[in-house]
């Protein structure tokens, strides 16, 4: 590993955020769609949020950079968070989804509605064929629910059940930091309450929830990071009608 807070692999782009927290990039995947790939370091036990579109291997960075085998969860089942989730021996999820992951389509996952051409900045690999991008199944080997606590030792992490963008979709969050990691529940940008297993009233629900929580920051599953002020903001927008991604 390299002393760097800042490395790069053939297709991966890790940062170093700060406690003991990193964000790992899929640097040829356009910034409008590609997801947040987190690690996080335990004591006892590393956590990987989200593992892309799957287009290259990710455990070989992910291995690099954690040292040991690390606890796969996926923040709920379309495309662009679980592509790599099949590489690992632990893939925890909500059931909710559990089909999803397990036999993943065009349709289920949302590639199909939004994977194109443009979605790659570069070719990926000699031979790449956009129009044969699959999402390999990841079946779960386990399930997270609404009230669980991943204990890593040293930090431990509430998992929230907040449906609405997808039936399984889970926020991870650290009272004691106030850190959340939101997957799509809520990011910087565009949210989705319009792909066919979603529910806007669901969705208004769960972010009325989140409104409530103190965080330091929130790391969502798109866009930069942000702080309570933001948090606030974006969900006072999306319960007053915006705060929508234009459908593709
Ligand atoms: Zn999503």
């Amino acid at each position: 590993m390299t002393s760097s807070n800042h490395w790069s692999q053939d297709f991966f782009d890790v940062i170093s955020v700060g406690d003991g927290v990193s964000l790992i990039q899929e640097k040829h995947i356009s910034p409008d769609m590609r997801c947040n790939i987190w690690h996080i370091r335990g004591r006892d036990q590393d956590l990987l949020v989200d593992s892309g579109m799957g287009v290259v291997p990710l455990k070989p960075t992910v291995a690099q950079l954690a040292g040991r085998e690390v606890t796969a969860i996926s923040s709920h089942c379309h495309f662009d968070h679980r592509g790599g989730a099949h590489e690992f021996n632990c893939h925890l999820a909500h059931k909710a989804d559990e089909a999803v992951y397990a036999e993943p389509t065009g349709y289920n996952t949302l590639a199909d509605d939004f994977v194109t051409a443009e979605v790659f900045t570069a070719v990926p690999y000699d031979g790449f064929d956009w129009k044969t991008y699959a999402v390999k199944p990841a079946p779960l080997t386990g399930y997270l629910d609404e009230g669980d606590v991943l204990d890593l030792g040293d930090r431990v992490f509430h998992v929230f059940h907040l449906p609405g963008h997808a039936p399984g979709a889970i926020s991870l969050y650290d009272p004691k930091t106030q850190i959340l990691f939101s997957g799509d529940v809520i990011y910087d940008g565009g949210l989705i309450d319009f792909a066919y297993h979603s529910d806007t009233e669901v969705y208004e629900h769960s972010l009325r929830r989140l409104r409530e929580l103190p965080v330091s920051v929130v790391h969502g599953g798109h866009n930069p990071s942000f702080g309570q002020d933001r948090l606030t903001e974006v969900i006072d927008e999306f319960l007053a009608g915006g705060q929508r991604l234009e459908q593709p």
